[in-house]
């Protein structure tokens, strides 16, 4: 058994995992309707929905066509054929539970600048209008809801009968070993890794491309580009843009080096991250909002910084990781405990763990800049609505949840080390008050 399920299980119940697996869908789905046809108003929504009862939320629901069917398979198949064609650098993950060392090919920022040149390409030669996916948006979400469930069946099936690697396994229970899935790294043949599929190339990829998808909705629409637009893709690109330049470091954190292929990681980048994640331009698109150049500028600077920050935390991690803490750190030489943990197999290995630079501040310092990056570019939509801000809303609860189960997971690594560095930086997200 994996830890990611070991942590998980005892916190959260039977009944909060079938809740998710039952209220996500419906709400990616009231979500969109409420952005794209109740004018972003969550009382227009529930005015309807009370008036028509079970039927209007049947109405509300799209269906999947044959156009949104076709849009999503050439998305995934192009980004699959980049993911494994473009050239990049061999690169190795972090040892898994099991002992491996998963190999990688890094061309996630080739594959990023061919996918938006493409897109943008497609367009202004007038080959392909991505006014057309905004109009399908709902079929698209609807069919990514149904789809996306099939393809956690299916890498619940792949992880009993032909799983990757031994970093793998079943915990007795249906519903714990779909939701939170069965392998760490599961791949097709030995080079598609799937989680790279799902979470960098489908998922974080769908977060630049919907955002441009947007704004060219809405310069169709009304002829130009309001500024809270440009703002809002502006941002969203920069923090997309960095995840790429940086997606190998991706592939030490959580997600991918902890968290197995189920539900809950691969359907939440398969569908929430193209619909909740972009959901801030999917409303600006009807509500052209003008901040004016000063208020622009000012969202702007204050958001690059939150992603500059939070870039900055995630490298002075892995810069001072892969030089065994032979670095500097904000100009010093920083301060470390050498923590040691046995593995699985029962072998005795060391980490290095930073308790200077930012993470001496607090254990997950690095979640503020991430939240306070998403107000920016939710701020330009202003306050006439509260909807747009609900990823930020969502954030906040993902990433406290997210700090308390890494906390949980690092102490029953560590144990003592992990108890000493909680005694040298006591605070878990925000310094001096959590
Ligand atoms: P990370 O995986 O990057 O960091 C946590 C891990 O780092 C721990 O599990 C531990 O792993 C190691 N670690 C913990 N403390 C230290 C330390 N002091 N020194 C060295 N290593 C340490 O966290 P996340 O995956 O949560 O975050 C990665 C990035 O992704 C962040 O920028 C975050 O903001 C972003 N993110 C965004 C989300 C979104 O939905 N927008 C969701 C989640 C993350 P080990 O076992 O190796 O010791």
């Amino acid at each position: 058994m994996g830890d990611s399920k070991t942590v998980h299980s005892p916190l959260l119940t039977y009944f909060s995992m079938l809740s998710l697996l039952s209220l996500c869908p419906p709400f990616v789905i009231l979500l969109w309707y409420t952005m794209v046809h109740a004018d972003g108003s969550v009382l227009q929504t529930w005015g309807y929905l009370r008036e028509n009862g079970l039927q209007g939320f049947v109405n509300i629901w799209p269906k999947p066509t044959a156009i949104a069917w076709k849009m999503i398979f050439c998305y995934g198949a192009f980004e699959a054929a980049l993911q494994l064609l473009l050239p990049g650098k061999r690169v190795e993950g972090p040892i898994s539970p099991a002992g491996n060392i998963p190999v990688y090919k890094a061309n996630g920022m080739a594959a990023y600048g061919v996918t938006l040149i493409t897109y943008i390409g497609l367009w202004w030669f007038g080959i392909f209008n991505p006014s057309i996916v905004y109009d399908h948006l709902g079929e698209i979400y609807s069919a990514l809801v149904v789809g996306s469930f099939i393809f956690c069946i299916f890498l619940y099936i792949k992880g009993h009968i032909a799983p990757s690697s031994a970093d793998s396994g079943s915990c007795g229970n249906l519903i714990i070993d779909f939701y939170w899935g069965m392998e760490l790294y599961p791949r097709i043949g030995k080079n598609f890794d799937i989680k790279v599929f799902t979470n960098c190339r489908f998922g974080m990829m769908s977060w630049a491309v919907l955002p441009l998808t947007y704004c060219i909705k809405q310069y169709e629409t009304y002829g130009e580009v309001a500024d809270s637009m440009l703002v809002s893709t502006a941002l969203t690109l920069i923090y997309v843009t960095k995840f790429f330049w940086w997606e190998a470091g991706y592939w030490n954190t959580m997600d991918i080096a902890h968290d197995r292929a189920g539900f809950y990681i691969c359907w939440g980048c398969l569908v929430w991250v193209p619909s909740i994640y972009t959901s801030p331009g999917m409303y600006l698109v009807n509500h052209p909002v003008n901040l004016g150049a000063k208020l622009a500028v000012y969202i702007l600077v204050a958001g690059i910084l939150c992603i500059y920050i939070n870039y900055d935390c995630d490298r002075q991690r892995q810069e001072f990781r892969r030089t065994s803490g032979k670095c500097l750190v904000w100009g010093k030489a920083p301060s470390k405990i050498v923590a040691s943990y046995t593995t699985e197999k029962g072998e005795t290995k060391t980490s290095l763990l930073l308790t200077s630079g930012w993470w001496g501040l607090a254990r997950h310092f690095h979640y503020v800049p991430e939240i306070s990056a998403a107000f920016f570019w939710t701020v330009p939509a202003l306050f006439s609505h509260f909807l747009p801000y609900f990823y930020v809303i969502f954030l906040i609860i993902l990433l406290f949840d997210r700090a308390k189960r890494d906390d949980d997971r690092c102490k029953s690594k560590y144990g003592k080390y992990w108890k000493l560095y909680c005694e040298k930086v006591p605070y878990r997200v925000i310094p001096g008050i959590y």
